[in-house]
């Protein structure tokens, strides 16, 4: 008999709990992944990050060879082909026992559900881990048994439980490296998504929009690369985070959340990393790491709002009554939005960004999201779509939780009257115009003053150069926008 390791969001050997315990308690075992991709298409996978899991997922078949395992991929259309496939996968290998991290979010949470009954009824033992995170959702709750809706004290708790805890060394590659003696061929496998549905939302065609990225080859992978990447930063970057984190030109975070999307790297590693900073882990970090460590903390609120809010993952507002926000369905400013084409810098930089890079800087991110909801009048979900069908991190609580935070929708989000002025963002936070410039091409030439506010300059440039009409006119007044939204929003808000 042998056990199965079923690999999901948690491409890697190291610091995997299924697959240590799986090779702690068995001496023969299966290694599977099942894309199931027209599921992936659904849930809006982005064309990068299917590039990037599928890369790492083939990385993972090498490293598995190289130890003497292989690793079977079996690609599935749907979630809800998974019980059946694994009954019949664990029969026919006779497999006793699987294993498998947890996923959070209602689909995946039914899908488990759905295998685990099937596959008990077939004797099979079912093994749950929660690798993927430093703090299972179950681990926190506040004096009354409830989850917390507040990050502050949630952060206190989940400080609190990491000191319990502790944090386990994470080597399970050993327990490999011991049970292989030879190497093994393996042979890749190259899928393409199925076709996404011709419009993005209902009256916009995809084809209005800049093409999608399809290729990850910027991002590095392989679990030794990642986990160099992360101790890169931790190591001399991170004590500087709380300093740089706001500004779009430095590279001063960490761009790991494509690698914890797919589990190709651990938080309990980027934990590891820390703890060699002090001693006292989780306290006594350099405040910049320590405030690194608390944005590792908001992946995992997050998700455990997920969890225990499933309503969430139907499209609902956390804040329920903002269901009735009468969002504008103007398609051609949501279009300008998605292209990069508003007229304001540093919203049409950071888009541009986006389509380019398949990543945006987190400031950025809360800029163009709060222009979208609170500007544009346009409904947070539909910016949570292209985000998600266009980002390589693509995860669909941190998503969602940074568009609800951004709306003012959320659980403690920013407060709807909290409106970010797009120019004067960028005036803080990109001073020279280092980042605009980079995406927007059209901005070369503006001088520093003039780049947040470029018309008047390109109107008396464009006498000289037919090139400086390229840049659009501002679609929106954003002082009025501001005064209509706040009001609809408080008006909304006290209807109920
Ligand atoms: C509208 C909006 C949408 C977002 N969508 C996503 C998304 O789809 N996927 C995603 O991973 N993050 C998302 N974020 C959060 C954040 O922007 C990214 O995690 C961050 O920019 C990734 O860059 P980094 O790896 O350099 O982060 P770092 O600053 O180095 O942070 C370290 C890690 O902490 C986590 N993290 C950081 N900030 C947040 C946050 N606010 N919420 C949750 N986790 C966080 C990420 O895993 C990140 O890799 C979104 C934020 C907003 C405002």
């Amino acid at each position: 008999m042998s056990a199965l390791v079923w690999f999901r969001n948690d491409l890697r050997l190291l610091d995997n709990d299924a697959v240590l315990q799986a090779c702690q308690n068995h001496q023969h075992v299966h290694f599977l992944v099942t894309p199931t991709l027209q599921q992936y298409v659904e849930h809006d996978w982005s064309l990068v990050k299917w590039d990037l899991y599928q890369r790492q997922m083939n990385q993972l078949g090498h490293d598995l060879a190289d130890l003497g395992h292989t690793l079977h991929i079996h690609t599935l259309n749907k979630f809800a082909d998974c019980s059946a496939f694994l009954t019949d996968f664990c029969s026919a290998q006779q497999v006793e026992s699987i294993y498998f991290n947890r996923e959070y979010p209602l689909d995946e949470v039914n899908r488990d559900q759905a295998v685990i009954a099937a596959l008990q009824s077939n004797n099979v033992q079912v093994n749950t881990c929660d690798s993927n995170l430093l703090v299972a959702p179950e681990q926190i709750k506040n004096g009354k048994g409830e989850y917390y809706k507040v990050f502050t004290p949630f952060f206190k708790v989940w400080l609190q439980r990491i000191r319990e805890n502790g944090v386990p060394a994470p080597y399970a590659r050993n327990i490999l490296q011991a049970s292989s003696e030879r190497s093994l061929a393996f042979e890749e496998v190259h899928l393409s998504l199925p076709e996404y549905p011709s419009e993005l939302i209902p009256g916009l065609a995809n084809s209005a929009l800049t093409e999608p990225l399809q290729t990850s080859s910027e991002w590095p992978v392989g679990e030794a690369t990642i986990r160099k990447l992360a101790q890169q930063f931790v190591r001399e970057q991170s004590m500087e985070y709380k300093k740089q984190r706001d500004f779009p030109s430095i590279k001063g975070t960490s761009r790991l959340s494509a690698y914890f999307e797919i589990g190709a790297v651990s938080p309990r590693v980027a934990a590891h990393l820390l703890q060699r900073l002090s001693p006292e882990f989780p306290d006594g970090l350099p405040e910049g790491s320590h405030t690194w460590l608390s944005e590792l903390a908001w992946r995992e609120f997050y998700q455990h709002l997920m969890f225990h809010e499933p309503r969430l993952a139907k499209g609902q507002p956390f804040q329920v009554e903002q269901a009735n926000f009468p969002w504008q369905t103007d398609v051609q400013k949501f279009a300008a939005w998605c292209n990069g084409r508003t007229g304001f810098p540093i919203v049409d930089a950071g888009m541009r960004e986006l389509n380019n890079t398949g990543w945006m800087h987190n400031r950025v991110r809360m800029i163009v999201a709060s222009f979208l909801v609170k500007d544009l009048h346009i409904n947070w979900q539909w910016g949570e779509r292209y985000f998600m069908r266009r980002l390589i991190d693509g995860s669909f609580s941190a998503n969602n939780g940074g568009w609800q935070w951004s709306a003012g929708t959320g659980t403690d989000a920013a407060p709807y009257f909290r409106v970010f002025n797009p120019t004067s963002q960028g005036e803080k936070f990109d001073p020279s115009g280092r980042y605009i410039r980079k995406w927007l091409h059209e901005l070369t030439d503006v001088p520093d003053k003039q780049v947040h506010t470029p018309h008047e300059w390109l109107r008396q440039a464009s006498f000289l150069d037919e090139s400086a009409h390229r840049y659009p006119p501002q679609i929106v007044d954003h002082k009025d926008a501001r005064e209509h939204f706040i009001a609809t929003f408080k008006q909304v808000k006290n209807a109920e």
